[in-house]
C-alpha cells in the first residue's frame, strides 16, 4: 500500500542552519529575539518588558533593542487562527492585575454549552465530557487577541518586526546566535527582481522560538541540537469560518460523529466547534486528525458538509460568511514533547513545543504560560555573571515548565490522542477511563505513529461533499479569497515536495490542502504556491512547508 512517507520531501534541516555571515557591523543586534508574534511569543515579550522595567541596568546592557519580535504575517494577528475558547488563567498570571479580563478583547464568558453526537439528520445532546467543560472561560478571536497582545508588548518596550520571516537558524560554536531573515523580492526562479531586499542576520543573546504549529526553525533546532523526543509529533487540521448571523447564538457547541466516519480503519478522529462572537457573529470549524487514511478526505469539504446538517444550517440561516481560514494543531501532547525545550542560547515554547491539550482543544493558555516562563528563564540567564550560552544555563525553563499546570494538565490526558487511533468507540471508552483515573490508566503509555506513515485507502468519500452554492457552501478558491490571501504569485515556491508521485499521493495532497495548492496530474502533482494559507498540513503528510517571503499568506482579522 502507498503511504506519503515513501515520498519524502527533498528537504535537509541542516541547510537551514548557518553561522552569521553579514559583516560584524552590519548585523542587527538585539537582546532577546523572539520568533513569532502569537500568544507564546507576545507573552514572552510582555513578561520580559515587565522584568526589564524593574532591572534597568540589564535593559541598558541589552543595547538599543532589548527585545524584538519577528512575525512573518503582514501584522501581528494576520496568521493567528484558533477556536477560540480561552482559559484566562495564564493571562491573569501574566498581567497580575495590570490589565483586567474585561479590558481584554473577549466576546464574553462562556455561559452555556452543549455537546452533540451527530448522525446525518439528527443531533443527540450528550453530557459534556469533563475535558470539554468551559465554565470560567472566554470566547475570543485569536487574531484580534494577538493584535491586542502585540500592542501590550510594544508598550512594554518590545520592537515588533512584521512581514519578516525567520528562515535560517544562526548557530556558531555550538550555540544559537539568532536567525537570518528571508530575502524579499525574488522571482519564481529565484532571480532578484527590481525590489529585491536581501535577508539580514539578527543576532541575540537569547533566541526564543515561538513559531506555533509546524514551526520551521523549531524543526531545524530539534534536529540540530538533537532535542526530539521518543514519539513523533502528530497533527490535526482545523478549517474554520466566521459568519455574520441574524439571531445570536447563546452557547458554545461542540459536535462529534457525522460527517466523520466511526470505523477504525478510516481513522477519522475529530469534531466540530461552534462559538458565539457577540450578538451578530459566530465561528464554526472542523478539526480532523491528519492520521486519516482516505485519499478523498478533505477537511475543507467536510466542514461544508457539516453546515448542511439541520442543527448547523439553522444557526446560519440568513447569515453571511465573512472570513475563512485553516491551520494545523499539534496533537501528540505530552507523549510527543521534545526531550528538552532549550539548547545553548535557545528556548522553545507554545505550539512549537507541542503544548496542546487535545481533548480540551486548548493551547492558548499553555502558549502564554510557556512564553512567560521562557522570558523568566532568559532574564535569569542575563543577570550579571551569567551567560545564556553556557550549556544548561536555560534549563530553569524546562524545570519551571515541569512544575507548572501546563505539565500536569498534559500529563493527565497524555494517552487520549493515540487511543482514538483505535476508532471512535474504543477511543471514547478508553478516554473515559483515562479521565476518571486522572491519567493513571493505562499503566503503560500508548505510542504515536507519524501521520505520513499511515497506508492510504480510497473510498468514494468525496461523493458526499455538497456542491458549492456560494451562500452556505463554498469551493476552496472562494475560501482562499475569504482568508485575505494576496500572496504575490511570482515568488519562489516555499513548498518542498516530490513532484513525481503516484496518483494516490497526488490526490491525497489535492484533497487535503484546504487552499487548492495541489493538482494531481498524469505524472504527479502541479503546485500553485500563492494560494497557500500556511496551515502546515503538507508537513504532516509527506512534504515540507517553509516560510515564504515575509508578508505573504492570509490576512486574518477575525479567526
Ligand atoms: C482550528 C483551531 C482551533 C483551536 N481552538 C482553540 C481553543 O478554542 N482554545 C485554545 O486555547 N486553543 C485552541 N487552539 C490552539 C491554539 O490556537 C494554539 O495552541 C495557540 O495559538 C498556540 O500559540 P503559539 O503562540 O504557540 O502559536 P501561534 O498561535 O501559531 O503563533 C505563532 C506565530 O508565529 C509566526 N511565525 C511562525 N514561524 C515564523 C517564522 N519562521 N518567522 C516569523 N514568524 C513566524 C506565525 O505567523 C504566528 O503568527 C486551536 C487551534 C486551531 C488550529
Ligand atoms: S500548501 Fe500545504 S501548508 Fe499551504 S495551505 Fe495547502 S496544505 Fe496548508
Amino acid at each position: 500500500m502507498t503511504k506519503p512517507a515513501d515520498f519524502p520531501p527533498p528537504f535537509r534541516a541542516a541547510d537551514y542552519v548557518a553561522a552569521p555571515s553579514d559583516p560584524q557591523d552590519e548585523r542587527i543586534e538585539v537582546g532577546v529575539l523572539i520568533v513569532g508574534a502569537g500568544p507564546a511569543g507576545l507573552a514572552c515579550a510582555i513578561r520580559l518588558g515587565q522584568l526589564l522595567e524593574e532591572a534597568p541596568e540589564i535593559r541598558d546592557r541589552l543595547g538599543e533593542v532589548p527585545v524584538a519580535v519577528l512575525e512573518k504575517g503582514k501584522q501581528a494577528g494576520s496568521h493567528l487562527l484558533s477556536g477560540a475558547v480561552v482559559n484566562p488563567r495564564a493571562l491573569r498570571r501574566l498581567f497580575k492585575g495590570r490589565k483586567r479580563i474585561d479590558e481584554m478583547p473577549f466576546y464574553g464568558p462562556v455561559e452555556h454549552e452543549s455537546v452533540y453526537f451527530l448522525t446525518k439528520n439528527n443531533a443527540l445532546r450528550i453530557p459534556a465530557p469533563p475535558t470539554m467543560k468551559n465554565e470560567g472561560n472566554y470566547v475570543a478571536s485569536l487574531s484580534r487577541l494577538g493584535r491586542w497582545l502585540a500592542e501590550q508588548a510594544e508598550e512594554a518596550g518590545a520592537m515588533l518586526l512584521p512581514e519578516t520571516a525567520a528562515e535560517k537558524l544562526l548557530v556558531s560554536d555550538g550555540r544559537a546566535r539568532g536567525v537570518r531573515t528571508g530575502d524579499k523580492g525574488r522571482g519564481r526562479d529565484g532571480q532578484p527582481l527590481g525590489n529585491f531586499e536581501p535577508g539580514a542576520d539578527l543576532v541575540a543573546k537569547v533566541t526564543v522560538l515561538a513559531e506555533g504549529t509546524q514551526g520551521h526553525l523549531t524543526g531545524v533546532a530539534l534536529d540540530r541540537f538533537g532535542l526530539a523526543g521518543e514519539n513523533p509529533q502528530v497533527w490535526a487540521l482545523g478549517v474554520k469560518e466566521v459568519w455574520k448571523i441574524k439571531r445570536p447564538l447563546d452557547r458554545v457547541i461542540h459536535t462529534m460523529g457525522w460527517p466523520l466516519r466511526p470505523g477504525a480503519k478510516y481513522r477519522e478522529f475529530g469534531g466540530s466547534f461552534i462559538y458565539p462572537m457577540g450578538e451578530d457573529m459566530l465561528t464554526l470549524g472542523m478539526v480532523v486528525g491528519l492520521d486519516y487514511r482516505d485519499v478523498e478526505l478533505s477537511v475543507h469539504d467536510v466542514l461544508q458538509e457539516l453546515k448542511t446538517h439541520p442543527l448547523v444550517r439553522k444557526l446560519l440561516e440568513g447569515g453571511e460568511r465573512v472570513e475563512w481560514g485553516a491551520k494545523t494543531i499539534p496533537e501528540g501532547g505530552f507523549l510527543a514533547l521534545p526531550k528538552q525545550l532549550h539548547a545553548p542560547g535557545l528556548l522553545i515554547c507554545g505550539d512549537g513545543a507541542g503544548l496542546v491539550n487535545v481533548p480540551a482543544l486548548k493551547g492558548i493558555h499553555y502558549a502564554i504560560e510557556s512564553g512567560s516562563l521562557a522570558a523568566e528563564a532568559a532574564f535569569a540567564a542575563l543577570q550579571r555573571g551569567q551567560t545564556p550560552a553556557t550549556p544548561g544555563a536555560l534549563s530553569v525553563y524546562d524545570d519551571a515548565l515541569k512544575q507548572s499546570f501546563v505539565w500536569k494538565d498534559l500529563y493527565e490526558v497524555r494517552n487520549m490522542r493515540p487511543a482514538f487511533g483505535r476508532g471512535f468507540l474504543v477511543g471514547g471508552a478508553l478516554a473515559g477511563a483515562m479521565t476518571a483515573s486522572k491519567g493513571r490508566f493505562p499503566p503503560r503509555d500508548l505510542q504515536l505513529e507519524r501521520d505520513a506513515d499511515l497506508d492510504l485507502l480510497r473510498t468514494d468519500r468525496a461523493r458526499s461533499y455538497p456542491a458549492p452554492d456560494g451562500k452556505l457552501t463554498f469551493d476552496k478558491l472562494s475560501s482562499v479569497f475569504a482568508s485575505g490571501n494576496k500572496t504575490r504569485d511570482d515568488q519562489p515556491s516555499h513548498i518542498v515536495i516530490q513532484r513525481e508521485v503516484p496518483q494516490d499521493v497526488a490526490e491525497l495532497w489535492e484533497r487535503m490542502c484546504p487552499a487548492q495548492v495541489y493538482e494531481a496530474t498524469e505524472t504527479g502533482v502541479a503546485v500553485t504556491p500563492s494560494n497557500c494559507v500556511q496551515c502546515g498540513a503538507i508537513t504532516a503528510k509527506g512534504g515540507r512547508l517553509t516560510p515564504p517571503e515575509g508578508g505573504s499568506g492570509p490576512e486574518y482579522k477575525l479567526t
